[in-house]
């Protein structure tokens, strides 16, 4: 029989929300104080990274998708990066109507300063074990996932989303995936979450190899 105190607490997924949203606020104070330092605001900070994984130019109306973020901000926060010489404008190969955004000489070398996390996340991260951090990693790509079937975040360049992912075909318990693109092996702990190699897989691909990733002989 539950007592007095089990009785009154909440559904585990509020309490879990809870403390994402508390890892949040610190992610959030953390982001501005290094975007600060480098005399950006943090949208204008995520720009730049996102930028920086790029070989080629994004249009406006990619990286408002990418950041989940809204047209106007993405211009407003673009024409402040052209006035800091940290970006440039240009016409996009494909259609020469588009413009298309790149990062400078400058924004490449901004983009090295700027801490994509956090230091504070980065160092409680860093403090839990191996075995913690990937089975972490590992439950945090399955909710990453489900955000974007749900249309809720935009689809990132990971491992597990891209046509080159063969999840455990190596009877290897360190190295049970292979990546198809540049033939190697590799583990949970190696799974990428923003490849620039990433092409995302067919519905059906995906489907399979995710169902294949979380079956349960790949997470022992
Ligand atoms: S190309 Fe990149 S995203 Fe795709 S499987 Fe290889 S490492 Fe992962």
């Amino acid at each position: 029989m539950a007592n007095s105190l089990e009785k009154t607490d909440q559904p585990l997924a509020q309490k879990l929300g809870h403390a994402l949203n508390r890892v949040q606020v610190a992610m959030r104070a953390d982001s501005w104080e290094n975007c600060g330092q480098n005399d950006l605001n943090p949208t204008q900070g995520q720009i730049l990274i996102v930028l920086g994984g790029r070989t080629t130019g994004l249009r406006l109306s990619e990286i408002a998708s990418e950041l989940a973020v809204s047209a106007p901000t993405v211009s407003e926060s673009v024409a402040t990066l052209v006035e800091k010489g940290y970006v440039k404008k240009g016409k996009a190969i494909d259609d020469g109507r588009a413009v298309t955004v790149t990062l400078s000489a400058a924004g490449k070398r901004i983009v090295e300063r700027l801490d994509v996390v956090g230091g504070a996340i980065t160092t409680v991260l860093e403090s839990l074990p191996v075995a913690e951090q990937i089975q972490l990693y590992r439950t945090m790509l399955r909710m990453v996932r489900q955000l974007q079937a749900a249309g809720r975040i935009p689809v990132s360049r990971m491992c597990v989303t891209c046509r080159y992912f063969r999840p455990n075909v190596h009877n290897d318990a360190k190295r049970p995936h292979h990546c198809a693109l540049v033939d190697a092996a590799f583990g949970d702990q190696t799974l990428r979450s923003d490849c620039p190699e990433h092409e995302a897989a067919d519905e059906h691909l995906a489907a399979k190899n995710w169902e294949t990733f979380t079956s349960e002989s790949a997470i022992g």
